[in-house]
């Protein structure tokens, strides 16, 4: 079917990541509709699930047969697999993959998901959160399939599939399991909704509202990967009074992305941590192709040509670009501009 993206040099690369994002999340729909979501805990506590193993395998085989000479940077890794201890849980991968590829083995599945854990971006690289919001599939809510392109360190690419975001705030994602909402972008060309069929819904174009009164913004769920105090602090210093949003995942990038929230603040909470190139690429090119715009809390832009981290990086602030530099004014202002 002709795409508003066909004449793009990086019109394959596209197609190809649509589809591979698309094949994960029908994974992903279909392990959220069973009893047991098979989680296990990694070496930092946090929870990973048979989803997140099946949908980086299913996207790290489609990138390994159709561009073996990419490097890809994904997040998980089959260590935890390998061992006798989680054998249910690798039976359980495969069969989850198999629906989507016939004949896969378990050591095949290993395979394909440790073709993901290139260290550093060769001049071209993928990056994969194969569930972003991890936290939030859990609790059945908002989560994301985030893929990347970087060329030369540059995003030039981004795919988002939001298995549980309607097409609006509020409306249901459907029933089947090519459900939910897929958002992709090209650098310097645009940004679109695409339907789970993989035709294009709409173009994307960020909120044109700059109005205090009217502006509203979204954060994270979790307490743990943004400080909601200070983000509160900003709302009140710009004079908007009403309530954040709350979305896990880069479902937020989408969100802005179609205009339905003015800005998206992520605030470091103190410590070092450092945001991951999987938890940003995606949605930040979703963004900015849509009209937007999206730095660090000082106002640098996000680099994300120096392996797993952002590592010259605090925080990430994302917008409709008429309010960013009120924005960064704000967060200067408030001493939460990051060191
Ligand atoms: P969200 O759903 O937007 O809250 O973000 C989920 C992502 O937050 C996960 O994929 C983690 O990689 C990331 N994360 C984990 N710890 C932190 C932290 N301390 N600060 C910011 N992000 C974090
Ligand atoms: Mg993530």
């Amino acid at each position: 079917m002709p795409q508003p993206w066909d004449q793009h040099p990086l019109a394959a690369d596209l197609d190809l990541a649509l589809g591979a994002v698309r094949r994960a999340s029908r994974l992903c729909r279909h392990v959220q509709a069973s009893l047991d979501l098979g989680v296990l805990r990694k070496d930092d506590r946090s929870p990973v699930t048979v989803a997140d193993f099946g949908a980086q395998a299913l996207v790290c085989r489609d990138l390994l047969e159709e561009r073996p000479q990419d490097a890809v940077i994904a997040e998980e890794n089959a260590d935890a697999l390998r061992g006798d201890r989680h054998a249910d849980t690798l039976a359980r991968v495969v069969s989850e993959v198999q629906r989507l590829a016939p004949g896969a083995d378990a050591e095949t599945v290993c395979r394909w998901i440790d073709h993901g854990t290139d260290e550093h971006p060769a001049p071209r690289a993928w990056t994969l959160d194969p569930i972003d919001g991890t936290k939030g599939f859990l609790r059945a809510d908002q989560y994301a399939v985030a893929l990347a392109l970087l060329i030369d360190g540059e995003v030039a690419l981004g795919v988002l599939g939001c298995p549980n975001l309607g097409p609006r705030l509020g409306d249901s994602p459907g029933e089947d399991e090519s459900g939910g909402t897929f958002y992709a972008a090209l650098a310097g060309l645009g940004a679109w909704r695409v339907s789970g069929e993989g035709t294009v819904a709409e173009p994307l174009r960020v909120s044109p509202q700059d109005d205090p009164a009217h502006l509203r913004f979204c954060e994270s769920v979790e307490s743990a990967h943004t400080a909601h105090g200070d983000a509160q602090r900003v709302r009140e210093l710009l004079g908007i009074e009403a309530a954040p949003q709350r979305i896990d995942s880069q479902a937020k990038y989408a969100v802005v992305a179609r205009g339905e929230a003015e800005g998206y603040l992520r605030l470091p909470r103190g410590g070092d941590y450092r945001e991951r190139i999987w938890d940003h690429a995606a949605g930040m090119l979703v963004v900015t192709a849509a009209g937007g715009r999206v730095t660090d809390v000082a106002g640098r832009p996000l680099e994300f040509g120096h392996g797993h981290a952002l590592v010259n990086n605090r925080g990430v602030v994302a917008s409709n670009g008429r309010l960013h530099d009120r924005l960064i004014a704000a967060l200067r202002e408030l001493g939460i501009a990051g060191d």
